[in-house]
């Protein structure tokens, strides 16, 4: 088409338009030829992830104690929409324990609804989804595996607790919702 609207007939007109067409094409190639490549050589050069990355899910240990952070309380089993976790309890002394504890990662919508319930910060998601495999039942995972997979790589920055004091007002506004009622 030539610039008044028209379009270009004859030897000239089409060689005409095959140049342009040509030395724009180079022109685009000759511009990104010098720019850095935004892909990287995964995973010989791993990618830096977001604080806020929703990874595969991990159970973890309490820092302090180095027991396991999850007392069985079933929060996560009971929110989670496609009921990919199961929990049994196992009751003790001073506090209680998960007995055994099954996530089937494969179905899993990443939802991060279990995160948010979780009382004791005990399911976190990490910054890795390096479990993918071809077997589907290499993505069932029980207790050890997802305390193993939360030594194994870092957390993401969400655990239940942060994420329930971002959800709660702020402290003036819950002062003054305290002294309304008084
Ligand atoms: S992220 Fe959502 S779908 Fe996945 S286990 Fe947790 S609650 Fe269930
Ligand atoms: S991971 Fe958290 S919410 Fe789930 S059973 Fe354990 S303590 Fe309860």
């Amino acid at each position: 088409m030539a610039s008044n609207g028209r379009v270009a007939t004859g030897f000239w007109g089409e060689l005409g338009m095959l140049t342009r067409s040509v030395s724009r094409a180079m022109g685009v190639t000759f511009r990104n030829l010098f720019r850095r490549p935004v892909t990287v050589m995964y995973p010989d050069t791993p990618r830096p992830y977001p604080d806020r990355f929703r990874g595969v899910l991990a159970l973890v240990y309490e820092k302090d104690t180095g027991q396991e952070a999850c007392i069985g309380c079933r929060l996560c089993e009971y929110i989670c929409p496609p009921q990919v976790i199961k929990v049994e309890m196992l009751k003790a002394e001073k506090r209680n324990f998960a007995k055994t504890f099954t996530l089937e990662l494969y179905a899993c919508e990443f939802c991060e609804l279990c995160v948010q319930v979780c009382p004791t910060d005990a399911i976190i998601m990490l910054k890795t989804f390096d479990v993918a495999t071809s077997d589907r039942r290499e993505l069932l995972f029980d207790k050890d595996r997802l305390h193993a997979l939360g030594c194994a790589f870092p957390a993401s920055w969400a655990t239940g607790n942060k994420l329930r004091d971002m959800q709660a007002p702020p402290k003036a506004a819950r002062a003054e919702g305290k002294e309304g009622k008084e």
